[in-house]
């Protein structure tokens, strides 16, 4: 089977340096096996995208030396795909409107299944929620080891079509890996807990799994994940040679120190011929203040 990755940032502001750490890992993780490296704009959530991100994450990446391989896929402007998978699900009693609202289900972890037997007014607003059924998912995460989750249990029935309608996360993510042959995911570990929702969907769809290698996540002073969500700033355009070989030394590759004066093309050909993951295994989070 050949290799294909992707990188899929949503653009809901620019790359910051923990986006630009997973994007790296991607990258190299694909040319390091000759593969393919496909980007992917997650833009669905119309309310959350911010005017001008996506051009900036696709000016980001050239500056820094991360090319794509196929033409950007857009999710927006696949969105019958999606419909057509939850209209299967509908036609095939998978999935089930629920009306609660975020309020009244503040005190739950895992969703307690108050819909599933309910009657809902097909006019009111509703998210889907998709069955799920007491089965065991395991997976061997290239990085995180060997992972079992109970998916009644810990995940519960999950939405697949928000209220509001956008198609959830956990959903498009699966359509579009199958629709772009995506054979390997290399992604932040804080997405790893999304693994077992994904994996059961594609095991419903009848779609093949690709393999999973969630690397740490970059972490703050404060040890807070670096995101948009607390401010983390823009990756500076302005000497990427040095954001670079800061990148490669927290993704534990021990660059030389002649590499740092050197071009960001040779900084990469020297990250593909010499990726090696394994530092990274186990680790959950990175300080990028250690350095
Ligand atoms: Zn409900």
């Amino acid at each position: 089977m050949s290799y294909i990755g992707r990188f899929a940032p949503s653009p809901t502001g620019p790359l910051h340096l923990g986006s630009l750490y997973a994007a790296l890992a991607s990258f190299l993780h694909a040319k390091a096996q000759q593969g393919k490296w496909l980007l992917r704009i997650d833009d669905l959530d119309t309310f959350r995208n911010v005017a001008g991100a996506t051009q900036s994450i696709i000016d980001s990446l050239q500056v820094y030396g991360l090319y794509w391989d196929a033409p950007i896929f857009y999710q927006n402007q696949h969105l019958t795909s999606y419909h057509t998978v939850i209209k299967q699900f509908l036609e095939q009693n998978l999935a089930y409107p629920c009306s609660c609202s975020r309020k009244s289900l503040a005190k739950q972890p895992i969703y307690p299944g108050y819909c599933l037997k309910k009657q809902i007014d097909a006019d009111a607003a509703h998210s889907l929620r998709i069955k799920t059924s007491d089965i065991k998912i395991c997976f061997e995460d290239e990085i995180q080891g060997q992972h079992q989750h109970s998916l009644s249990a810990q995940h519960g029935d999950f939405i697949v079509k928000r209220k509001d309608n956008i198609i959830a996360y956990q959903l498009a993510v699966v359509v579009d890996d199958f629709r772009q042959n995506i054979s390997h995911v290399v992604r932040g570990f804080d997405l790893l807990d999304s693994t077992p929702k994904q994996l059961f969907l594609q095991k419903i769809l009848g779609y093949p799994s690709p393999a999973y290698c969630h690397i740490p996540v970059l972490i703050d002073q404060q040890g807070i994940k670096l995101s948009k969500q607390t401010f983390a700033q823009a990756i500076s355009l302005d000497n990427p040679e040095q954001t670079l070989y800061l990148l490669l030394t927290l993704l534990k590759q021990n660059p030389p120190a002649n590499l740092k004066t050197t071009s960001v093309e040779n900084m990469i050909q020297w990250g593909i011929k010499n990726w090696h993951p394994s530092p990274l295994k186990k680790l959950r989070a990175i300080n990028q203040g250690i350095y």
